[in-house]
């Protein structure tokens, strides 16, 4: 309710206005069967509502009111599909001022855009929401041959909502702080798995065990487990091949707590004990990480991460003959792109890449404390005629969560091992 009440103070600046703030519908798999449902995150920011087809509608005027559509109460369906609220319990129980039956949309949204100045819609995020919206927007200006006023200015609440969720409260962090553990579990339990002669999708089953054992946790996104070569390929999700004996094995995955995301990547050897070329590779990119997590702190801009694990990175490759040239000179050309191309950081939160933006008034963001935000350089080499052929098809990416703090930023992933003398001494216990 404080945040409605925050997002309606400030849309009030721009005048009598409505909000149209839709969540998600049930999306269908196949035939009769759904994916499961995740609600929309910004539409849960505001309203903790977790039932699909429902539209939060803010009336902004000098007595502001948040309205609540859902769909109504159903015996029959609750039979088959399980509890709704039904608006009465769901402005009771979320605070709304009102609360109606989805069927009363149109005709209620279309009474107070009368008179209002401003319309608010996220626009482009969904083709049928910009239609309906547009239908009332139309439908408005028609009214004006009667001498009433239709609203003269769209304006998405995106730009104000998404920036405030960059800071986390503190019952957020501890959501998050929860789904990192569990991340960090799961992790383990690969690990502790992990042995040459597996496949993939046995370590990836280890970790949705993990996730579903903690508390029924769905994961945040869909795991990597990427075996050697493989993990050169950024967004591998296919987990379908088999661990081999002398290959690492790269994990990205987390879980989501109450929506609320975690996104952890771990590099380790299949058979417990790393290799010479990739003890080197390791070293550097555990070493470039360390850096970007001492370069997180408030007041630092948000790419001062990125760019203190991008040092590191390329005097590795530098030292390592594979890129020449002086540091300046490499960072200049771009040639560390061939084992670097993503950059280290993004936003972490409802979405795990989470909403807010990273630039503002044409500059990067600085961080602030409550912010949320992952740490994750890598090292992916390729095989190439011109790279020595001990380093071919080795990659590796080392990522943490981490919250800013008002003296740095603690580590909220690191109870999952990532030292090479930490992960071989875990794995050591299981062989
Ligand atoms: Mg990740
Ligand atoms: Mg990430």
């Amino acid at each position: 309710m404080r945040r409605r009440q925050q997002i309606l103070a400030e849309m009030h600046k721009k005048g009598r206005g409505v909000a149209i703030i839709p969540t998600s519908s049930e999306l269908i798999r196949n035939r009769d069967t759904h994916h499961p449902f995740r609600f929309d995150s910004n539409f849960w920011y505001l309203t903790g509502f977790e039932e699909p087809d429902a539209v939060l509608v803010l009336l902004i005027s000098d007595t502001p009111q948040s309205l609540l559509f859902c769909r109504p109460k159903n015996p029959e369906r609750e039979l088959w599909e399980g509890f709704r609220f039904g608006p009465d319990a769901a402005r009771e129980q979320f605070g709304f001022d009102a609360a109606y039956p989805l069927e009363d949309l149109d005709r209620i949204v279309s009474e107070h855009l009368i008179g209002a100045q401003t319309l608010w819609h996220g626009l482009g995020q969904n083709p049928a929401w910009d239609q309906r919206v547009g239908q009332w927007l139309e439908h408005a200006r028609t009214q004006s041959r009667a001498g009433k006023e239709p609203p003269m200015i769209v304006a998405d609440w995106r730009a104000l909502v998404e920036p405030m969720r960059r800071s986390k409260d503190v019952t957020e962090l501890g959501l998050m702080q929860r789904a990192a553990d569990i991340a960090a579990n799961a992790h383990i339990r690969a690990m502790q798995a992990s042995r040459p002669g597996l496949y993939e999708y046995q370590l990836d089953a280890e970790l949705q065990y993990a996730f579903l054992q903690a508390g029924g946790h769905p994961p945040s996104y869909p795991a990597i487990v990427a075996g050697g070569a493989n993990a050169c390929v950024l967004h591998y999700t296919a987990n379908n091949q088999v661990l081999r004996d002398g290959d690492l094995v790269l994990i990205d995955a987390g879980c989501e707590v109450s929506g609320y995301a975690s996104d952890i990547t771990r590099t380790f050897p299949v058979n417990g004990r790393f290799s010479g070329a990739q003890r080197d590779l390791y070293a550097i990119t555990l070493a470039a990480q360390e850096a970007a997590i001492a370069a997180t702190r408030p007041g630092a801009a948000f790419h001062a991460p990125h760019d203190a694990a991008l040092g590191v990175l390329v005097q590795g490759m530098i030292d390592l003959k594979l890129c020449e040239g002086s540091p300046e000179g490499v960072l200049e050309s771009g040639d560390y792109r061939r084992f670097y191309m993503h950059r280290t950081s993004h936003w972490l939160g409802l979405d795990v890449h989470d909403a807010g933006p990273y630039h503002e008034d044409n500059e990067w963001v600085s961080l602030q404390t409550g912010m949320t935000l992952t740490i994750e350089p890598g090292f992916y080499v390729r095989a190439a005629d011109d790279v020595p052929t001990h380093f071919h098809n080795i990659g590796i990416r080392i990522e943490d969560d981490v919250v800013v703090t008002d003296s740095g930023c603690t580590v909220t992933t690191a109870a999952a091992p990532k030292t090479m003398d930490a992960i071989e001494a875990l794995m050591a216990e299981n062989a």
